[in-house]
């Protein structure tokens, strides 16, 4: 497929309007998708990081858009990003991937350490030098249980040592900085957690194991010995399980959410096009995948709306927050946001594979207007980031204690 052709298709598979003052964000994302797009086939093949189209991210000043205006940057809502990830996961998934997991640190270091000495000014790095965060919560031995750590913060001579032994972390080779999850000290509990903002001067990263996988392969999610060392000050002044549920997971649920619309949002462009021009081929009959394609637009309708409904519920969280809010509710908000991210990852994948029955030979093909392999290896990760097995037991304990 052209460029030109693939870049038309993504622009129809966009958000709905910006949210107020989103506009010039939104219109910054579609010039850096544009860039995107252009590569993603090579990307994909090669497992190659996308420098372009992250390069593209950082000339359109997007890497800050989350920092509040006060700290240099664009000051931009949850509303916004999540539509920027629409726009950049229909061009290029790794891209779209690496741009929401930057955007999760940032919301993190935002609502947990804007009042810090050292978290301050950080942030005003992060927007004036357009720095690129990572992750690294996962850890081996313990797999994806967000709220666990093996590793620990020494202290000694005031300053902080840690090494982790982490198997995934996204474009952790090509970050300027990445967050850690570790134990407090080195006699806490596994739970007793806290959140590290780690700059690339201060760590290194050695023996990388290989990402050779099915989807999502311009992530470059190898794994390393994560060994970093800094200012105690670095540690954010706030536990990391409040931080998990008040930013991390209400906000990658929500992120990632948004993406893998994008990617499906693309497909079913892609099939809706076909469908198209199986109709003009044939006036006055339906094409035989017509209840396909009807199917899918609900389905994607569907995943909108639980979207949207996630980002009021977040707002008035947040709210409710300020002003104090029950046990009961904050139950309510955390089995609806784990829902989001199940129910999403599910029918994204379902969307891409309706697309793909409508489509038939040429979706299955690679290198056609109407090539959805790329879509379905990619959106196969979504059930797996935090396995949905893990967040639906999740979900089942907080309502055994609910009592709401
Ligand atoms: C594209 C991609 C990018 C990623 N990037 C990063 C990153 O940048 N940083 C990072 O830290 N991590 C990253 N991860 C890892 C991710 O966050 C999870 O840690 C990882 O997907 C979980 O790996 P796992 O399936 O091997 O392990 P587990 O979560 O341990 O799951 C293994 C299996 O055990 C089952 N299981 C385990 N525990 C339970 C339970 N309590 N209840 C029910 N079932 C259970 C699950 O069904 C699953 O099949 C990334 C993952 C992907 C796919």
């Amino acid at each position: 497929m052209s460029s030109a052709a693939r870049v038309e298709l993504a622009h129809v598979a966009q958000p709905r309007p910006a949210p107020a003052g989103g506009q010039a964000l939104f219109d910054a994302a579609r010039q850096a998708a544009s860039v995107a797009v252009q590569h993603a086939d090579q990307v994909d093949r090669d497992a190659a990081f996308p420098a372009q189209a992250v390069e593209a991210l950082r000339a359109e000043r997007l890497l800050g858009a989350m920092v509040p205006a006060s700290h240099g940057g664009g000051g931009a809502t949850l509303e916004t990003i999540a539509g920027i990830c629409r726009i950049l996961g229909a061009s290029c998934s790794a891209t779209g991937m690496i741009y929401a997991m930057h955007q999760i640190q940032v919301a993190c270091v935002v609502e947990h350490g804007l009042g810090s000495a050292w978290h301050g000014p950080f942030l005003e790095r992060i927007a004036s030098g357009q720095l690129l965060l990572a992750s690294a919560t996962s850890e081996e031995a313990i797999g994806g249980a967000l709220r666990t750590s093996g590793c620990a913060v020494n202290e000694e001579g005031g300053r902080f040592h840690l090494l982790k032994m982490a198997p995934t972390i996204s474009y952790g080779a090509h970050a300027d900085g990445i967050l850690i999850t570790a134990r407090r000290h080195a006699d806490a509990s596994p739970a007793d957690q806290v959140l590290v903002c780690a700059e690339k001067s201060g760590y290194t990263l050695q023996n990388p194991t290989g990402w050779d996988t099915l989807g999502m392969r311009g992530t470059c999610s190898n794994g390393f010995r994560l060994e970093a060392t800094g200012d105690p000050a670095q540690v954010l002044p706030v536990p990391f399980g409040e931080i998990a549920d008040l930013t991390m997971t209400p906000v990658s649920h929500i992120l990632w959410s948004a993406l893998w619309i994008g990617i499906a949002g693309d497909a079913l462009q892609r099939a809706k096009a076909f469908f198209q021009g199986q109709a003009r081929a044939r006036p006055g009959s339906l094409p035989p995948s017509a209840a396909r394609v009807a199917e899918a637009v609900s389905l994607l309708q569907m995943m909108e709306g639980r979207l949207d409904l996630a980002l009021a519920r977040r707002r008035q969280r947040q709210a409710d927050v300020a002003g104090g809010t029950s046990m009961s509710a904050a139950f309510t908000l955390a089995a609806e946001m784990n829902g989001l991210k199940t129910a999403v990852s599910t029918m994204a994948l379902e969307v891409v594979q309706q697309a793909m029955l409508v489509c038939g030979m040429a979706g299955y093909k690679h290198g056609t207007p109407f090539s959805l392999g790329r879509h379905l290896r990619d959106l196969w990760s979504a059930p797996l980031m935090i396995s949905n097995d893990r967040i639906l037991a999740n979900t089942a304990s907080l309502l055994l204690a609910d009592r709401s």
